[in-house]
């Protein structure tokens, strides 16, 4: 008599589930399958702003200076450089040039030495000295409130001109760093193959009465929290809004999401 096999023994084994791939976060160099418009609805992208103004209602840049030219010198000092080795490296040289004559006297030499422990020193210096240059010799020594102008210093992008027109004069710019370009793919909210495509498409998205800080929050949270290797999802104050394929799962929501949208709407009810 054949014995009848039970469940268990039936039972093939099943192959290993395949690892899901890991996503790449979306860069400058390789934005990856970029969407054809936002993620987000007019209202969820508002919602998602008022998030960032409860948690952090008057958000700062990192970067020390004392004046616009100090401003505007550490910009150009902070590409591929991290804000606390600019502020590390600034903190003697603005003490003794904190305008582009003062600058000019100190001379190429002298400011190569003092920020040599920033990457691209030496091509750094010789900007910082062609621009107060440029500065005296066409603006006064002072730096002017205008885009094309700003961008015809050495040295000087869109992004550069965009930071020091957001951050000293009041406009409501954004500049599209690493960070930023990140967020508009990953998250979707405002979705570009270049730079120049993120920061139009934010342009757009952003709510106007979020526009001036949206610029800082977006970097913070950027840096912070939605991090290029791994987003720290459990610390993101807009887990339930966002719609990013690379969110991760959780059971509940991340207790400081609850804590802010709370915030959102007691302030709503006020
Ligand atoms: S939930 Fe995660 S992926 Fe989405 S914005 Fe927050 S940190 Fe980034």
């Amino acid at each position: 008599m054949t014995q009848a096999k039970s469940p268990a023994a039936k039972a093939t084994k099943r192959p290993a589930a395949k690892a899901k791939p890991k996503r790449k976060a979306p860069s400058v160099d390789n934005p990856g399958k970029v969407l054809k418009r936002s993620r987000y609805s007019k209202a969820e992208t508002y919602a998602i702003f008022q998030r960032f103004h409860a948690d952090n209602p008057e958000p700062e840049g990192e970067l020390d200076y004392v004046n616009a030219y100090t401003l505007l010198v550490a910009v150009v000092l902070s590409a591929q450089a991290t804000d606390v080795g600019v502020n590390r490296a600034t903190k003697h040289l603005f003490q003794i040039a904190d305008t582009p004559e003062k600058m000019l006297a100190l001379g190429e030499d002298r400011v190569r030495e003092e920020i040599r422990t920033i990457g691209l020193y030496k091509t750094k210096a010789k900007n910082v000295i062609l621009l107060s240059e440029q500065l005296v010799r066409d603006h006064g020594g002072e730096v002017p409130e205008d885009r094309e102008a700003l961008e015809k210093l050495p040295g000087v992008g869109r992004k550069t001109a965009n930071v020091v027109l957001n951050i000293y004069f009041g406009h409501p710019t954004i500049a599209v760093d690493t960070h930023l370009f990140r967020l508009g793919n990953r998250i979707g909210i405002a979705p570009g193959k270049t730079p120049l495509d993120v920061e139009k498409a934010m342009e757009k998205a952003v709510p106007a009465e979020y526009s001036l800080h949206a610029h800082h929050w977006l970097i913070l949270h950027g840096r912070y929290i939605c991090k290029a290797r791994k987003p720290e999802c459990r610390r993101c104050v807009i887990y339930d809004l966002c719609r990013s394929p690379e969110k991760e799962p959780f059971d509940s929501l991340p207790e400081i999401a609850v804590r802010t949208k709370a915030l959102v709407d007691r302030e709503a009810a006020s």
